[in-house]
């Protein structure tokens, strides 16, 4: 029998069972719907020999030391720092909308009189998130943030949830603030970069355990059972009295009993292009043109000469339970509450740990989860 069990496969489920593989040397299965490990995060060779990301661009960034030590234990790296332009009035401009921005897209004149302003308000070095900047009551600062709201953030995210950017939890566009630097990058963390072999390399080493074993293809649903009522789990018709570490979405795991939560989903449509480049860097984002939110363009994250190049085209879509991925949690007041009952439901089980973007319904970036699931083995298993 095994000592634990862990639904998913994706960076959560995978820190949590290497670390009780290898610190607790107890046995672990990790129950995964899908035919390959590495949830989200799982990249391959595609027919052009290019390094994708099946599930949409994964850009590795952190300032957590210990979490780019952790995994270091599984991978050498290639130094990369993240550029994103976007697509404005027919021009490809650096975000986040910094300094450099300014530049581009306003007159000499203005821009020189908005970057001073700028200065001289926030100081140099500071990232104001666009909902911040745009209370900001001065003319000039007014018209700079109406702009910035309007040519990046507006039409953009209303493409990529279906709402106003005043409408989602003010941390969604607080991740790509406005920058006053003269800096390009899209992050500024310490530690940014590629895993030299790709991201499914680096789960074939962190589950290559003999304590650890994976069942691929399977629902959990297909081997689990849950007594609601008497907060028992049951694996394969017997009680399970180990811990059950759930990396999927928790209204799945309670049945959907208070209703489906929101997620927001994506369709991604992969093309070749007969092509060297196809653009100048990994992503450029279309704020205001096309269905699409942005271009991902593959060969720019693992170089190969090649005539040819993959590009992938992000199409945001409403989420359809047992039909689409829910890729996003929706960020609103009304969802959070609908949270916090199935949470209360968990913290009735003594052996259940929820982790993970669709667990925690949070929108956490890769280095979180694994911060998180460190964290969680520390706190609750170790
Ligand atoms: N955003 C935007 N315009 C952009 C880039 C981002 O409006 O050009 C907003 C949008 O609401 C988006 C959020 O900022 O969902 C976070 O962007 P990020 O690039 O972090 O999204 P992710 O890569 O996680 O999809």
């Amino acid at each position: 029998m095994f000592d634990y069990i862990i639904v998913g496969s994706g960076f959560s489920g995978s820190v949590m069972a290497e670390r009780i593989a290898k610190v607790l040397n107890k046995k672990v299965l990790i129950i995964e719907k899908r035919n390959h490990i590495g949830g989200n995060c799982y990249d391959y060779k595609d027919v052009n020999n290019i390094t994708v990301h099946k599930y949409g661009p994964h850009l590795f960034h952190t300032d957590y030391k210990e979490v780019f030590d952790y995994l270091s234990n599984f991978t050498d790296w290639q130094p990369y720092h993240h550029r994103v332009l976007a697509f404005i009035d027919g021009k490809k401009v650096p975000i986040p909308f910094n300094l450099n921005t300014l530049f581009e897209v306003f007159p000499k004149s203005l821009a020189e009189k908005l970057e001073r302003k700028l200065i001289d308000k926030y100081s140099y070095n500071l990232k104001v998130p666009i909902l911040e900047l745009l209370k900001e009551e001065d003319k000039d600062l007014k018209f700079l943030s109406n702009y910035v709201y309007d040519k990046i953030f507006k039409n953009y995210t209303a493409k990529q949830w279906g709402l106003k950017p005043e409408n989602i939890d003010p941390q969604v566009t607080a991740r790509v603030p406005i920058c006053i630097t003269k800096d390009n990058r899209y992050f500024t963390d310490k530690y940014q970069a590629i895993p030299n072999e790709g991201y499914t390399k680096i789960f074939e080493r962190m589950l290559n355990h003999p304590k650890i074993k994976i069942m691929l293809k399977t629902d959990f649903k297909e081997v689990i059972d849950i007594d609601y009522a008497n907060k028992k789990i049951y694996f394969m018709g017997q009680e399970f009295k180990g811990k059950l570490i759930f990396t999927g979405m928790i209204d799945e795991i309670f049945d959907f009993k208070y209703g489906y939560l929101p997620y927001r989903s994506l369709e991604l449509r992969f093309e070749t292009i007969e092509k060297e480049f196809y653009q100048e860097v990994t992503v450029v984002n279309y704020p205001n043109d096309y269905d699409f939110t942005r271009i991902t363009e593959f060969k720019h994250i693992h170089p190969i000469m090649t005539n040819k190049t993959t590009i992938l085209k992000e199409y945001p879509k409403s989420y359809q339970p047992n039909i689409d991925i829910p890729y996003y949690p929706v960020f609103t007041k009304e969802n959070q509450e609908l949270y916090n009952k199935y949470r209360e439901e968990a913290g009735k089980f003594d052996n259940l740990i929820l982790l993970g973007r669709l667990a925690e319904y949070r929108y956490y970036d890769m280095d979180d989860v694994i911060k998180r699931a460190l964290e969680v083995f520390e706190e609750r298993i170790r």
